[in-house]
């Protein structure tokens, strides 16, 4: 199970690969802050998150596949997921940083879903 949670992973390398395209800059994985968020545009004092669908629980036919086996655990895992996702939000936007997610399924059609992360980031410097 290690590689579920690993650090860059595919969908946010997908991301961060339109970002360099279009000339963003920012870091990976910024531990001093709340949840280490996937993608931190510092000076703009913006994060994007990048989630998985089934981990966290997405509204989408990904994020709503019940596993085989061991329901229970999985469906507890999950809920702590979403939960602590909800509170690293709230810690993060009551530190006055802006938060954004990105949902591995929109990242199969990343041209879709560029407009909406430019739409939050604003133009590149
Ligand atoms: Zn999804």
């Amino acid at each position: 199970m290690s590689r579920i949670r690993s650090k860059g992973t595919k969908p946010e390398l997908v991301l961060r690969r339109e970002l360099h395209r279009i000339g963003y800059r920012f870091v990976t994985n910024l531990k001093s802050l709340p949840g280490t968020p996937d993608i931190v545009f510092s000076k703009r004092k913006k994060a994007v998150l990048v989630h998985g669908c089934f981990w966290h629980s997405h509204d989408c036919k990904w994020g709503s596949a019940v596993p085989a086996t061991n329901v229970r655990f999985w469906s507890d895992k999950r809920s702590a997921t979403v939960l602590r996702d909800e509170r690293k939000i709230d810690e993060l936007q009551a530190m006055g940083w802006k938060v954004f997610t990105v949902w591995e399924c929109q990242l199969r059609r990343p041209e879709d879903v560029m407009p909406n992360v430019v739409g939050f980031l604003g133009a590149p410097r």
